[in-house]
């Protein structure tokens, strides 16, 4: 969906005025019409799909082939493909079925039916998208929660042979903050820290909030003086974020980190973050307001 809540559907269908019906039936939303299997997929590259009909039978065209293509693809896989299927013909439901259609209408069928099943498919397909955000996210600052980090930086770990470097971050005396202004103002704080750092991360960099005012980032650097360049700008960033409590208040805040790097003996996750804890600890004990680079 875009921004003005107009919906964008791909139609395969090679009844020349299948397209202009459906364009009036569905005013004001984008109507996409493609004629062959490469068309779909160029569309399906190039814009954001929000639901796609397919014709059963179109000549030149295997749409149960296309349909199987696009539900392979992990980028484009959850969008709905709604079948158009000409009569009821042995078979055909279930062929639609087997390649992975969510729904489909039989010819003919009345503007109404047809409305309602895109709609059902489109308001499923958001429920089930918010449904994946709210299970991986953090509910306050909307980063990743632990669990889809683990899951994510598992899968990172597994595809970099070296130069992944963890970063485990803890907010120094939190609690003053909470205990001064109050915890409305704690969570304010945490979600425009975790903005701030956001923002200046690489684009690949994995973010998570561990729990309470501890978080992690995993991410790639070429050296560990690019490493250890990258959490200086966190502590920058973190240190120059100026925040509002109430009208006239505004609370600066620091961090403290300990970084390590995946070799041999850290094979797992697990293991990665365990040493960028230890050096976490240490920079806590000797100071804070500082990361350290735990070397082995
Ligand atoms: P240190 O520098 O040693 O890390 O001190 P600290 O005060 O940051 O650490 P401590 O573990 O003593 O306190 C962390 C506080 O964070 C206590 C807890 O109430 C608060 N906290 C944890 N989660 C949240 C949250 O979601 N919102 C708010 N407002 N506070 C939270
Ligand atoms: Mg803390
Ligand atoms: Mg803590």
């Amino acid at each position: 969906m875009n921004e003005s809540g107009k919906k964008t559907i791909l139609m395969a269908d090679d009844t020349p005025d299948s397209l202009d019906v459906l364009s009036r039936l569905f005013k004001g939303h984008d109507i996409i019409g493609a004629g062959s299997r490469t068309d779909c997929l160029n569309v399906l590259k190039e814009k954001t799909v929000d639901l796609m009909l397919l014709d059963m039978c179109m000549s030149g065209m295997d749409s149960c082939g296309v349909c199987r293509e696009i539900k392979a693809s992990p980028v484009v896989r959850d969008i709905p493909v709604m079948f158009i299927i000409d009569r009821f013909e042995g078979g055909l439901i279930e062929k639609a079925f087997d390649a992975g259609g969510a729904d489909y209408v039989v010819k003919p069928f009345t503007p109404k039916e047809l409305l309602s099943r895109i709609h059902g498919q489109i308001r499923l397909r958001e429920i089930n998208q918010e449904l994946k955000f709210v299970t991986t996210r953090d509910s306050l600052t909307g980063i990743y929660n632990r669990k889809k980090f683990f899951e994510l930086g598992e899968k990172m770990l597994a595809h970099s042979t070296e130069g992944l470097y963890a970063f485990i971050i803890d907010i120094d005396h939190f609690k003053r903050i909470n205990d001064e202004y109050g915890h409305q103002t704690g969570d304010h704080v945490l979600k425009k820290i975790t903005l701030a750092i956001s923002e200046i991360l690489p684009d690949d960099a994995l973010f998570g909030r561990m729990g309470g005012e501890e978080f992690a980032i995993l991410f790639r650097a070429g050296t560990k003086d690019q490493a250890v360049k990258i959490a200086d700008q966190i502590h920058q960033a973190v240190a120059v974020s100026r925040i509002a409590a109430g009208s006239s208040q505004i609370i600066s805040c620091s961090i403290s980190g300990g970084i390590s790097c995946s070799m041999a003996e850290t094979p797992t996750l697990d293991s990665l973050l365990k040493k960028a804890g230890q050096a976490l600890y240490r920079a806590k004990d000797t100071g804070r307001n500082q990361s350290i680079f735990r070397n082995s």
